[in-house]
């Protein structure tokens, strides 16, 4: 039987990642259930269009990450973009945040939010689900108006049902003195106000990733079927394989699905996301790189413009749908529906459908709620205890960023040492 000291389960950004921060010399392998490697950070080129799995912006807070991946790049591959983003309200085009910008509502709707802000009840400190703390922070009118019909359309569920910091850093809190000011003084700045984005899509950073790494070592069309956590041996459909670690980005209930652990099911939720990539015959708005629909007489929540990243002359979307786990996918039969959609939210204009490709994300978003969190606590810790390590988007049943992917591989990785191997 072979063995090895390190078993990489997985090769997105998160199980690329570790390889690249092991020990050197480390004795390393990693099967891939796919034909290749980047997970959900990979790239399509069709037709003269260039899409990712839903547009990738990538947004380092960390400076040795991002030079870390530039390092391994030619030199003049990544955009660097100043964020312009939008909700569409009504037909018109309002900056994102919402919250922060209800001035530009038609007058009716900035009055209720103005008046459903200064007289919001509840308190934030004590709301427990995320609908809670929506309208504990920003009353009804900025909740019901955008808030809520947006992340439901999202997470495609009912969002008493989440952590009030489910989405954590991600979500753009403003308070009632943030939003007054920036009447006056407008500052929408997020997380995200500068992002980059490879030439050759998100893929590239993936294969900065494996641009030091043995390609020998990655095995790809091999899927991990089981775990013996007692005898360290990982089954897949290709061989049997003994290791001293498995680092696994596997969704975590799958992964204890694998390692024959029982759970409560009920307690994983999550959504997956239909995306489809859509080239048309010519250019449409230029201002935007992605908009919000919160309106549910359109099918999508969200539209990303490729061109106007790429700067490209064609116009190129990702729409994304937000849909519940066992809900039935009906790829060709939603698509006039989406293409519909788009004329009727005016942002194709008589355009031409010239190419198309669409995937399914499952999970995509993980749905962070206390139930969820505690169980996978404690789980996450007896595996991990067994040399079993959970990590990434998924492994780790969170939301998070690819440079959170990254360093947390980082932090893993460089945590191991030849003691660490004895366990
Ligand atoms: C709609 C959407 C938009 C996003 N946008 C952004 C963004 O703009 N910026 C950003 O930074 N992040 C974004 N993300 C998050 C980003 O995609 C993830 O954080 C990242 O791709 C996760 O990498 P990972 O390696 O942890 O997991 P994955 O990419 O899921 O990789 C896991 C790998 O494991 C393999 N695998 C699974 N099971 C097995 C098995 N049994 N055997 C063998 N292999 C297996 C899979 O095939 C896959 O290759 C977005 C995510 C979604 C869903």
């Amino acid at each position: 039987m072979e063995s090895t000291d390190y078993l990489i389960v997985g090769a997105g950004v998160s199980g690329l990642s570790v390889a690249n921060f092991l020990p050197k010399g480390a004795d390393w392998r990693c099967v891939e259930q796919l034909h290749e490697a980047g997970g959900y950070c990979r790239t399509i080129k069709q037709d003269g269009f260039v899409w990712d799995f839903s547009g990738h912006f990538f947004h380092f807070r960390h400076p040795d990450i991002e030079q870390f991946l530039r390092d391994r790049m030619p030199s003049d591959e990544v955009f660097r973009v100043d964020k312009s983003s939008s909700i569409l309200f009504k037909g018109r085009r309002v900056d994102f945040p919402f919250q922060k910008n209800i001035h530009q509502l038609p007058q009716d709707d900035f009055i209720e939010c103005l008046h459903d802000l200064y007289f919001r009840e509840g308190d934030p400190d004590t709301a427990e689900t995320f609908e809670q703390m929506l309208y504990a922070k920003l009353g009804r009118g900025i909740t019901e108006k955008f808030l809520k019909p947006y992340n439901e359309k999202l997470y495609a569920c009912d969002l008493s049902t989440l952590d009030k910091d489910a989405m954590g850093r991600f979500f753009p809190h403003a308070d009632i003195e943030d939003i007054i000011r920036n009447m006056r003084f407008p500052d929408n700045s997020s997380y995200n106000a500068h992002f980059t984005y490879p030439k050759g899509g998100a893929m590239e950073y993936v294969r900065a990733l494996l641009h030091d790494l043995d390609d020998e070592r990655i095995a790809y069309n091999e899927r991990l079927i089981s775990v013996d956590l007692q005898t360290k041996t990982a089954r897949t459909t290709e061989r049997e394989i003994r290791f001293k670690h498995l680092v696994s980005a596997v969704p975590f209930p799958k992964m204890l699905d694998l390692c024959g652990v029982e759970y409560d099911e009920d307690l994983y939720t999550w959504n997956k996301v239909l995306v489809y990539n859509l080239g048309f015959d010519k250019k449409g708005q230029t201002q935007d790189h992605w908009v919000y629909i919160p309106e549910r007489d359109k099918v999508f929540y969200r539209v990303g413009f490729y061109d106007n990243i790429f700067q490209t002359p064609r116009m190129s979307l990702y729409i994304e749908i937000g849909l519940e786990p066992n809900a039935e996918v009906d790829i060709e039969g939603t698509l006039p529906r989406v293409l519909a959609d788009l004329e009727r939210a005016g942002i194709t204009d008589g355009h031409q459908l010239v190419s198309h490709h669409s995937i399914v994300l499952d999970p995509a978003y993980v749905h962070v709620n206390g139930p969820s969190q505690a169980d996978f606590r404690v789980k996450h810790a007896e595996l991990t205890a067994q040399g079993v390590h959970c990590i990434g988007r998924y492994g780790g049943w969170k939301y998070c960023s690819i440079e959170d992917n990254i360093l947390e591989a980082r932090a893993l990785a460089t945590q191991f040492t030849p003691a660490s191997d004895d366990i």
